[in-house]
């Protein structure tokens, strides 16, 4: 990359927000200084934030502010006993964060879903289904299929009843482009693809596999398998280990990356991030953890910070290809782990080598192992 200067966007939101992306940013710089890349981060208010700052979940400044970023760290919004009081459309999650993926044309999700050995307490599933540790990534498919496929309405028919119609619709651009995520992903990973669908039932899944398929020529180094959605669904849950890169489209990858986030133990653990468009070598991001604002733990140094500290490696990974720095960052996450630290999400009383600690010092330890 010529020049190695990034502009960020930090938009923390609501509820424990300020806290995680605070933690985060820390990280960010402490790899800043070792790695040698420049960010020119900006902050700006979104959410509960926004209306309080300047009238609207997504002021126009920080809309501003956004379209000339090349990347977003978001933290979350919304407020359950505020966001009744004004209408739906200007609610923080419509007006904010829909408004952005829609504007930003944010077509591929990313859910990393990790569960390091030393909290296989948090996990609900046995130890012996979780081998070494579960380590998986669902890249989901996030503008088209069923929630956007037209036509889609409720009618009423002639003897009264209602007829309600949803359209599972791709083209194969939409799936060309997904599917390219999918397998640079797992180039960046331990090289597997698992593509999911419905083949044996819908004319959307055997498009689906005929244009994975073909896509896969491209990628020699990566291997691809196919599973139907049931199966993968009992999958997750008999045998997580199996799974590397698990591509899905829309409504499956909805239900598939909420089920593989359960796995994980903890909302507080879990990163993501959603792309746009690539121009040169820079792709538009945003990154945000998987959790909400979480207003019952919100400003008392509890909230866990990895999950928004992980989403800021992904942003160095996907929309920088700051590939060492990224890693770095995970590896501290890990090395803070070892150690026994723990926020209270993640902690557990039987486990004779953890500590609890709170979101300022999880930070701290991040930040150092860095
Ligand atoms: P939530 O994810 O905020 O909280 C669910 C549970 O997980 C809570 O017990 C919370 O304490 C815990 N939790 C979440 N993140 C955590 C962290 N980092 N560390 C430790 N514990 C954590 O979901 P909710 O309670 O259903 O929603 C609260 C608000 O957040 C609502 O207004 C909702 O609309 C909003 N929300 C926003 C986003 C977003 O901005 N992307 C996503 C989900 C929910």
């Amino acid at each position: 990359m010529s020049e190695r200067i990034y502009k960020i966007a930090a938009m923390a939101g609501d509820g424990i927000g300020p806290e995680v992306v605070r933690e985060a940013l820390k990280v960010l710089r402490a790899a800043e200084g070792k790695f040698g890349f420049q960010l020119d981060v900006t902050e700006a208010p979104v959410g509960w934030a926004g209306i309080d700052a300047a009238g609207k979940a997504l002021p126009d400044d920080t809309l501003a502010l956004c379209r000339e970023s090349d990347s977003i760290l978001f933290g979350s919004v919304g407020l359950p006993d505020r966001d009744p009081t004004i209408p739906k459309e200007e609610r923080p999650e419509r007006a904010a964060l829909l408004a952005l993926r829609k504007e930003f044309g944010l077509f591929a999700n990313l859910r990393p879903v990790k569960l390091p050995a030393e909290l296989a307490h948090a996990c609900p599933l046995k130890a012996e289904r979780q081998g070494d540790g579960i380590d998986l990534l669902v890249v989901r498919e996030l503008t088209g299929g069923m929630y956007f496929g037209q036509p889609k309405n409720t009618e009423t028919l002639e003897d009264g009843q209602l007829r309600a119609v949803d359209t599972m619709v791709y083209s194969t651009s939409e799936i060309e482009r997904i599917a390219h995520v999918g397998f640079k992903s797992a180039q960046l990973r331990r090289k597997h693809l698992m593509s999911i669908d419905k083949a044996n039932v819908l004319e959307n899944g055997v498009l689906w596999r005929d244009v994975v398929t073909r896509v896969a020529a491209e990628y020699p180094d990566v291997t691809l398998e196919h599973m139907f959605v049931d199966n993968a669904a009992m999958q997750f849950l008999l045998r997580p280990t199996q799974f590397d890169v698990v591509l899905c489209e829309n409504l499956f990858g909805d239900i598939l990356s909420d089920e593989a986030a359960a796995l994980a133990g903890s909302l507080g653990m879990l990163p993501s991030a959603s792309l746009g468009a690539t121009s040169g070598e820079r792709t538009f991001g945003f990154y945000e953890p998987a959790g909400g604002t979480a207003p019952d733990i919100a400003g008392k140094d509890l909230a866990n910070p990895i999950a928004q500290i992980r989403s800021a490696a992904m942003m160095l990974r996907h929309s920088f290809a700051e590939n060492d720095a990224a890693a770095a960052i995970d590896a501290a996450v890990g090395t803070a782990i070892a150690n026994g630290l723990r926020t209270g999400d993640i902690f557990s009383a039987d486990d004779p080598n953890a500590r609890q600690v709170g979101t300022t010092e999880m930070g701290d330890a991040i930040a150092a192992a860095v």
